[in-house]
């Protein structure tokens, strides 16, 4: 295969670096860390021991989400000089997804520099193709708002997506998230929760939402966590029950203390069935029985 002479100047690398296990940083990767003059890190300390182990001399610039404004310009100098080269890390997995990357990116191909990514793991896309859930169409939606209505809009619109969604999680936050994608979705709603990819410790937890709650309910989440939440089911033959079924299924999420309109959403959200038809047939119930 005819490549490319690297690492060039003027142009901005992206490189992938490990996840978990060290093994998975590529030898073109390895070997492009060794001889750039820069690299911008994430964290410069936590870096150090993966740059060490490979012998790079380059010298370590602190680029993170904190100093993003301030650093952007001497890093976009490096790039006009063309005297230099430089590449960018983040502490694990690829440059720019929920870490720092997208800015110096844009910022470089807006003057007119290449951009090449030496693609490496990245753990939406690890805990995705494991999942054993669609992967044809996904949606990467990262770590969503902690709290307030920006979180409820985000979790709102993720429920309904057809799309198999991909999140990232804390660890302490892990179990609030699992409790409102069942509120959302339902408890079995197809989940798979991935935690410490390519780690000693990596598993994966599923089949649904109720399963993996009952999970870490008893053993603490710990590690790192990627969850792969399956799309809303399309609308389907389950529609096509009798009037029955539906007021019986609203009738036992209502003894577990929702309301009406809750378990009407709840069932229409978890079956594609119409919110509307579903609260309809629970007065159409009430007034059969008052008749
Ligand atoms: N840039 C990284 C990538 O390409 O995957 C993601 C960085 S983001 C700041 C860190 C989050 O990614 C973690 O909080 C966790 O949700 C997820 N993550 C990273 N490593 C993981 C692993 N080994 N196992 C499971 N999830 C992981």
């Amino acid at each position: 295969m005819n490549q490319r002479v690297e690492p060039q100047k003027g142009v901005l690398y992206l490189v992938g670096t490990p996840i978990g296990h060290l093994g998975d940083l590529s030898p073109r990767a390895q070997s492009l860390l060794k001889e750039v003059s820069f690299i911008a890190c994430e964290d410069t300390r936590h870096s150090g021991h993966l740059l060490k182990s490979l012998g790079a001399k380059g010298r370590r610039i602190s680029f993170h989400k904190h100093n993003t404004n301030s650093k952007l310009p001497q890093l976009l100098e490096i790039l006009k000089q063309g005297q230099n080269t430089l590449a960018l890390i983040s502490d694990a997995g690829l440059p720019g997804i929920s870490d720092p990357g997208e800015i110096l990116v844009s910022k470089a191909k807006e003057a007119g520099h290449e951009v090449i990514c030496i693609p490496g793991p990245c753990a939406a896309t690890t805990a995705l193709v494991s999942s054993g859930l669609p992967c044809e169409r996904f949606c990467f939606e990262g770590f969503l708002p902690t709290k307030g209505k920006l979180r409820k809009e985000r979790l709102s619109e993720l429920a309904i997506d057809m799309r198999t969604v991909v999140l990232y999680e804390s660890p302490h936050r892990l179990i609030q998230l699992l409790t409102e994608l069942e509120q959302l979705c339902g408890k079995d709603r197809p989940l798979q929760v991935a935690r410490e990819l390519t780690k000693r410790h990596e598993e994966q937890v599923g089949p649904n939402i109720g399963a993996a709650i009952k999970h870490f309910l008893t053993n603490k989440p710990l590690g790192e966590f990627t969850l792969v939440l399956g799309g809303k089911p399309k609308i389907n033959s389950t529609c096509l029950k009798p009037d029955e079924e539906w007021i019986q299924e609203l009738n036992s999420l209502m003894s577990e203390g929702m309301s009406a309109s809750e378990a009407a959403r709840q069932l229409a959200q978890q079956t594609g069935q119409s919110r509307r038809f579903l609260y309809g047939l629970l007065h159409k119930g009430a007034r059969n029985q008052n008749d």
